[in-house]
């Protein structure tokens, strides 16, 4: 997937994402990112946000438009894309068979973004789920 968010010179913001799915994703299967509000979702009051990896974990918490909401309640970009991961991996324990990622923007032109990365948090961190995404954020 790659998503994109940017601001033009009157701080009007657009988006866009697009995506090949899943590697081998079944026959017919839809992700996140043709999903309003999953992959991609825009208030031009207030920000955007888009999504890649798992589109399942993506779609069941429509994380795009809970960043944009959690913004719209007084979360920076970064607390929201955060709040946004935690909120998938505090309901999942197998977080090293899936990787997700966050990025926002919201109308001052502040971004976030936020990942769980297996590959990466096996090689720094071993001991807890917690230091593993604290550790995946320094991919950003
Ligand atoms: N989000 C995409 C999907 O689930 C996959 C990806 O990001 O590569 O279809």
């Amino acid at each position: 997937t790659i998503g994109m968010l940017c601001m033009d010179q009157n701080g009007d913001i657009a988006g866009a994402c697009t995506t090949s799915g899943l590697s081998y994703k079944m026959k017919g299967r839809v992700g996140d990112s043709p999903i309003i509000g999953a992959g991609l979702f825009i208030d031009n009051e207030i920000g955007g946000a888009a999504a890649t990896g798992m589109g399942e974990e993506i779609m069941k918490n429509v994380g795009s438009f809970l960043i944009v909401e959690l913004m719209r309640q007084g979360k920076s970009p970064q607390e929201a894309c955060e709040e946004a991961l935690h909120r998938i991996t505090s309901k999942n324990k197998n977080i090293e068979n899936f990787q997700v990622a966050y990025i926002a923007i919201n109308k001052a032109g502040e971004t976030g973004s936020y990942c769980i990365h297996p590959g990466f948090a096996r090689m720094e961190y071993k001991n807890s789920i917690n230091s593993r995404i604290e550790s995946a954020a320094h991919l950003k």
